[in-house]
Order: C-alpha cells, then structure tokens, then sequence
C-alpha cells in the first residue's frame, strides 16, 4: 500500500499544535504495519537547513492556467523515517508555518499541486492520497477532477482528515482560481463554501475521516457543523472518526529529557521535583497541599481559557495555584496578563510557546484544565494522564472520547462537565479539589490514566483499514 501524505505541519520539522504531532507521528506508525507511506510538507524558512541533511531528490514545473512555477522536492530522514519537502517561491514568501489567509492559500494550494506532480515525476503511483485539512484539499479536488482523464491517477483513492472544521481556507479563491481550481457545483453545500478549499475537499473526497468519532458525529449538526453539516450528514456513510494516538516515546515521564527527575506509575513521588523547580522558577509558594492547576493551549475561543479563568475567579476562597502557558489571540494574552496581575501570589501566565516547560507543566501539575468548546481530539488530555495530571475537561469530541468522568464512575480517569460553562466548571473543579484532598484516591486517578495505552498502534490499524477499504473500492471503479 503506497500512501501520499500531505499536510502543513509535522513535528519535530514544523509544528503550531496537534495536527503537526499526528502528521509527525502517524506516518511512522503507518510504517510499522509495512506501509509504504510519504509524508510531504512544505520547506519553510523556519526549518533550519544546517539541523537536518537534505537530499534534493527531485525539480519539477507546477502548471496552473497561465504559466508554470518551479518546485524543489527534498528527502529528509526524522527518526529514521522520511520526509519530504517541497519548496518553491510561494513557499518562501514568508518565514514561518502561517500567516495571512490569502498569501497562506497560495502558498498552500501550490504545495498541495506540486506534490502530486512530484509524486508522478518520481513514477510513485499512491494507492492513496491522505490530506489533511484545509491547506491540502485542493489536491483531493485536482485529483477528483483530473483522475479519470489520467491513467497515472486512475487508481487513487483519497482521504481527507479533518483537524479542525471552522478553519477551512476562507479568503483562498483567488489563489484557487490562480491555479485552476475552480468551485464546485455542488447543491448540499452553501454558496459561500462552494469556492473555499477545505469545502470543497469534503464534496469530492472518496473518503473523510476526523479526529475522534466524537467529533466526527458533532459535525453532522449545526451546533458543530458550520455551515457544513447537510453535505457532511448526507455524507455520512463516507465520514468515520479515528482517535489520534500519542507518540509515547516521545511523552514518556520515564526518559523526558526536559523533567529534572524520571517517574513512574508505581512511584509519583519524583513529580514533586518538576513541581518545585517550576513554581521556584516562576516565585510562587512550594506547598505541597496547595493543588496546581494548568492550561496548556493555544489562546484561541475554541479552548476556553475565558471559561477557566472566569471558573478560578469564582473559586478564590478555595486552595489553588495557576499555571497557563499559551499564545495565540492578543485579547486573550492580555486577559490571561491581567489575571496574573489580579492574582500574583497564585497565578502566571506564560505567554509563549515553550515544548521544555511544557512537559515540566505535564510532569508537575495536579490538574490541566480543558474546557475546550468544541475539540476534534485534543492532545493534551492524552499528555496529562501519561504524566500523572489528572485532566478537567469539557464533554465534548475527543475530550469525551479519551476521558472517563470519576464523579459518575469509580474507575474513571478525569472530570468530565457539561454544558459548557463557567458555573458548570467551576463546580467541577470544586469537586476535583475536593477530591484532592484524599491522597489514596487521587493516587488511584493519577495511575488509571498513567495505565491507558495512548499509542498510535490501535489508531494506524484503523488508518490501515480504511485505506485498505477506499482502494479496494476505487479498484472496481
Ligand atoms: P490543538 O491542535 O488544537 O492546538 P491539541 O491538544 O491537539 O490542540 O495539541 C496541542 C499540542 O501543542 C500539545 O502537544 C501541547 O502540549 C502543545 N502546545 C500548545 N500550546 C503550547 C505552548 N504554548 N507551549 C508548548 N506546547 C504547546
């Protein structure tokens, strides 16, 4: 089985949030069932060339209606597998992963297109096509248009994975018009949705799959649907949800580098060691009975650091330190600053993007708050259990998938509350320090959740499947 594998980000190379961990660890895991899979992304400037050995492996011509533009395939071995790399003037127009919508499609679109034709120049015929997200539908849709009249794509079946709905390539069309990707026509999606990439790839892939089967029944409605949930729902016998897994050698207490002492299950006690160094760090008190709270995210409306914040507010005669470490919306920085200097004796807020003090908050804290208000999986419920901080989360997608309410069940592996509201989580995060307080049982919490496989085993078996499943079908066609 030959997989083509398109994304915009993948760890360790390029990553902003989950989706640069599942596109970074999944094609590994692939290949440990013997696929033959090839993950392409773009090569950014922010990816430091001297880091990595680079072999140019390939140059090629992107058509689009009226020229061509030049694309450069490099290979690269991470961990021992490999990645490709393509870069080319709209790539380099700018520095990092992202910037601004319009620039971003084009960027995006030429990617998508020159890695098909990479593909073709190299004579490697994919069974699948696998895109992800928005940045890579245009290449589902050229595929979708352009397999019946080419033979080399005759047999190519593809997968679209939604990440993250609402972000589906708004303000793209001119970029998709430049290269020739024009709307389509197609009655179960809006008129403003016919034009926009992420869309458009639902309408013509064989197969769409999301992140967590939670999430991939919440986008059939229109509480989660955006606009989208008609053609999904109509599509429903095509949309299955996959859990991500969690690269656990990467996230494992035992062998992180970045913890100052190594821990396991059967003994928690080293976690202290994180906990002091960190609250030392940031000056805050090193009491042990005062449970620390976290949030690790993206400030973004989705993961509801308003809700947190508005919830510890409510909680200020209870115990509690706060930790977030996030960046992303400046209003939302600035309302995490603010709370910080309401509460300096109890809170920080660390506004950057720190991987090193990140797996110090995992490994150190009691509880991480995650009171997301949709979430297509979500990572850092997974990261907690494995280090021991027992997760608050919303139920809602993925947060309901992989957590287990205590309150509701003894054998249960974090607090799940819903609705999604602040008087609704600031009851739950009471109950979860009252919960705190008996020892034996948070024990208890802590090591269920260390005791869950979170591998990427189960979850590129069930990739696995469905791909088998999409090609067999595309065969007969
Ligand atoms: P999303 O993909 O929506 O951002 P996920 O929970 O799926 O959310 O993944 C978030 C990933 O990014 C986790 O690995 C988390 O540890 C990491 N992360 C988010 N914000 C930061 C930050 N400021 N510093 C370090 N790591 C972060």
């Amino acid at each position: 089985m030959k997989i083509l594998f398109l994304a915009a980000e993948s760890a360790p190379l390029a990553k902003v949030g989950g989706l640069g961990d599942v596109a970074g660890d999944l094609p590994r895991a692939l290949q440990n069932f013997g696929i033959d899979v090839r993950p392409f992304i773009p090569f950014y400037r922010s990816i430091n060339r001297s880091d990595i050995e680079l072999d140019l492996v390939d140059d090629i011509f992107v058509d689009y209606p009226l020229g061509s533009e030049k694309a450069l395939i490099y290979r690269t071995l991470i961990n021992g597998s490999k990645t490709y790399l393509i870069d080319g003037e709209p790539i380099g127009a700018v520095n990092g992963i992202y910037s601004d919508p319009q620039v971003d499609a084009h960027r995006f679109t030429f990617f998508s297109l020159a890695a098909l034709q990479a593909a073709k120049s190299m004579g490697w015929k994919p069974d699948i096509l696998h895109a992800h997200d928005w940045h890579t539908s245009s290449a589902v849709v050229w595929l979708n248009r352009n397999r019946d009249s080419d033979p080399f794509w005759k047999n190519t079946a593809s997968l679209l994975t939604v990440h993250n709905l609402p972000y589906m390539g708004a303000g793209g069309e001119d970029a998709l018009d430049y290269y020739g990707i024009e709307a389509v026509d197609d009655e179960r999606l809006p008129g403003w949705a016919r034009h926009m990439a992420l869309p458009m790839g639902l309408a013509t892939a064989d197969w769409i799959n999301t992140v967590s089967p939670g999430y991939a029944q919440e986008i059939q409605t229109p509480e989660f649907g955006h606009g989208l949930e008609v053609l999904i729902t109509d599509r429903k016998d095509y949309v299955r949800g996959i859990l991500n897994g969690l690269d656990i050698r990467r996230w494992d207490p035992t062998t992180d580098k970045a913890l100052p002492k190594h821990f396991k299950r059967d003994d928690l006690n080293p976690r202290q060691e994180a906990r002091f160094a960190m609250l030392e760090a940031l000056g805050l008190d090193t009491n042990p009975k005062v449970p620390l709270l976290a949030m690790i995210t993206r400030l973004d409306h989705q993961k509801g650091v308003d809700l947190a914040i508005q919830s510890l507010v409510n909680l200020t005669k209870e115990d509690w330190q706060f930790i977030l470490l996030g960046t992303g919306d400046p209003n939302l920085e600035a309302m995490a600053k603010g709370f910080e200097s309401d509460y300096p004796d109890r809170a920080r807020s660390i506004i950057r993007y720190d991987d090193h003090l990140a797996r110090n908050i995992y490994a150190g804290a009691d509880m991480m708050l995650i009171p997301s208000r949709y979430e297509p999986c979500g990572l850092t419920q997974m990261i907690s259990m494995r280090y021991g901080c027992v997760p608050v989360v919303a139920a809602t997608g993925g947060l309901k998938d992989t957590v287990t309410d205590y309150v509701s069940n003894p054998q249960g592996t974090g607090f799940v509350f819903s609705p999604i509201n602040s008087d609704e989580l600031t009851q739950t995060i009471r109950n979860a320090l009252t919960m705190y307080r008996d020892k034996r049982r948070w024990r208890g919490l802590q090591r269920r959740g260390m005791n869950i496989d979170f591998s990427w085993q189960q979850s590129a078996r069930k990739y696995t499947e469905l791909y088998q499943q999409a090609h067999s079908e595309r065969s007969q066609k």
